[in-house]
């Protein structure tokens, strides 16, 4: 089976804005959430950026030695792809948050994009749900609007629980 490759808008190393500590973050192409008042709307287009091998990214990652977090775009319109590059994440040990304009919810149900069960499995906090301009506030941590969640995936594993565990900062 040839190695799955991902279409990557650009690799950030050693920032602070998404999540907690130095990170790499791997900002994915394609979204079709279109929020209004989004951020970044040059990252919807699915054909924008590189496509890269989860090798050529894991050869970024390993340099760094950092957590990492994957944004867009969302990560989850390449789901199947980012759990290969989630599962080699796991296996060095690093931490892992994705931010996504999906529902935890929706991403369990029947209709989600393909491979988002294997995804979630690899990942420690998803930021969930989009961003809603009304109710957008800037003193949020790692975030843009209220309505967005940070969701402690790895805690509810641990705990064997369904209902949603928010993460807090421990510093
Ligand atoms: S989910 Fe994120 S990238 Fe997608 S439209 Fe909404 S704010 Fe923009």
């Amino acid at each position: 089976m040839s190695e799955p490759r991902l279409r990557v808008l650009r690799i950030v190393e050693g920032t602070s804005v998404d999540g907690p500590g130095l990170r790499t973050s791997i900002y994915f192409a394609g979204c079709a959430h279109h929020c209004p008042g989004c951020h970044n709307p040059q990252s919807w287009d699915f054909g924008a950026g590189s496509p890269m091998s989860v090798a050529e990214i894991m050869a970024v990652i390993d340099y760094n030695g950092a957590d990492v977090t994957f944004s867009g775009g969302d990560p989850f319109y390449q789901s199947t792809a980012a759990a290969v590059l989630a599962a080699e994440i796991k296996k060095r040990g690093l931490g892992l948050w994705v931010f996504t304009g999906f529902l935890l919810d929706e991403l369990l149900a029947a209709e989600a994009p393909e491979g988002a069960r294997r995804l979630l499995e690899y990942v420690d906090v998803l930021v969930d749900g989009p961003y809603v301009a009304a109710l957008r506030d800037t003193s949020l941590l790692f975030r843009g609007s209220s309505n967005q969640r940070l969701i402690d995936l790895q805690a509810m594993r641990a705990t064997g629980t369904t209902a949603p565990i928010l993460w807090s900062p421990s510093f």
